[in-house]
């Protein structure tokens, strides 16, 4: 009964442990299965059929333009970055040269971006940073990346996916976080815990693509408000968790 204290009888042979039996410890069942996996397999394969043309929608042409990018995208569309990137890498080619520009200058540049302010700060600080510490190269590991000034786990990936070819993680936004969530992949709302999942369930080679995937997916077909799944070429393959089928 709750609150009732335990009857003890002071005797030790009635309250001595069984010793455990080498080997017989409990199997630790965190992870994905096999059957998860496979169907991640499923899912992937068909995301790449459905979307030959999936790529980082984010214009670029090395990783520096592409660190800068990202950067910007924060709290914007990809397509308002586009229209801003040109003329930012007009006037600022190189890290050396975005590293000396003037913080107002690159803030009338940004405006259109939202979180200006801050986000010319973080530009030039990562700038002075690739340049003074890297030789004026983005540096190429995980490690690196994330002691640059401004640069968090997720601009990392998309770096080092996109423009050095690494798979060192997922990089996960609005859209993963919500198919992945939807397909059963995760139960988590944290990105650093989501990613997590991700790289437990689908293999390494796929990591990058799996991000351009389900974000054109999310954009076309498993929208936030009104998913179809009726046309959803995974719809024997999604659990559709959370989500409201119509009745019929
Ligand atoms: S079946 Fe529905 S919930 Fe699952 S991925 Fe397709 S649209 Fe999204």
């Amino acid at each position: 009964m709750p609150g009732m204290a335990k009857k003890t009888t002071g005797n030790k042979s009635t309250t001595k442990k069984t010793a455990k039996k080498p080997g017989t410890k409990k199997k630790r069942t965190s992870g994905p299965d096999a059957a998860t996996k496979q169907r991640a397999v499923t899912i992937y394969d068909k995301l790449a059929k459905q979307y030959p043309q999936a790529k980082c929608a984010l214009d670029h042409e090395d990783a520096f333009q592409l660190l800068i990018a990202t950067m910007l995208s924060a709290q914007c569309t990809d397509e308002r970055v586009n229209m801003v990137t040109p003329v930012l890498f007009k006037k600022w080619s190189t890290p050396k040269k975005l590293a000396a520009a003037k913080q107002e200058d690159v803030e009338k540049v940004i405006h259109s971006t939202g979180f200006f302010r801050q986000k010319a700060k973080s530009l030039i600080a990562t700038s002075t940073d690739i340049t003074e510490k890297h030789g004026g190269k983005v540096p190429d590991t995980m490690d690196e990346l994330t002691s640059l000034r401004g640069v968090a786990r997720k601009t990392a990936n998309v770096v080092l996916g996109n423009a050095y070819g690494q798979n060192v993680g997922v990089v996960v936004d609005t859209h993963v976080r919500r198919l992945t969530n939807r397909m059963g992949f995760t139960k988590h709302e944290d990105p650093v815990k989501i990613e997590q999942d991700l790289m437990a369930t689908f293999p390494r080679d796929d990591w990058t693509m799996l991000s351009h995937l389900l974000i054109w997916h999310g954009r076309k077909t498993c929208n936030a408000r009104k998913p179809d799944c009726a046309n959803c070429v995974l719809k024997d393959d999604c659990p559709k968790i959370g989500v409201e089928t119509k009745k019929k």
